[in-house]
C-alpha cells in the first residue's frame, strides 16, 4: 500500500490524519499555492471518458475503472484505479 492522500487545492500529501478530508484545513491552510490548473467539469470528464472508451474499443481494449477503499475508512475516502485489458473475444 503506498497511498497518500493529496490536497485537492495545492497538491501536497495530507498529514496523516487529514487524510478523509480533500483539502487541507484542518491542520492549517495549505503549505503551497493552489494548483495552476483548475478542474476540469465534469461534462469535460465525461466527455474524456466517452472519449477513453472510444478510443479503447478501437483498439480492442476493455478499460475499468474500480474505486478502491482507502484507510481510514471513511465516506469519500477511495481512490479510482484504472485497469486495461485487451479484450476477450469470449
Ligand atoms: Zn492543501
Amino acid at each position: 500500500m503506498n497511498d497518500v492522500a493529496k490536497c485537492g487545492i495545492c497538491g501536497e500529501p495530507m498529514p496523516a490524519g487529514e487524510e478523509m478530508f480533500k483539502f487541507h484545513g484542518y491542520s492549517g491552510s495549505c503549505p503551497k499555492p493552489s494548483l495552476p490548473k483548475p478542474g476540469k467539469t465534469q461534462e469535460q470528464i465525461q466527455q474524456q471518458a466517452a472519449q477513453l472508451i472510444a478510443d479503447a474499443e478501437a483498439a480492442g481494449m476493455v478499460v475499468t475503472i474500480d474505486l478502491k477503499a482507502l484507510q481510514p475508512l471513511a465516506m469519500g475516502n477511495h481512490q479510482m484505479v484504472a485497469e486495461v485489458q485487451p479484450r476477450h473475444p469470449y
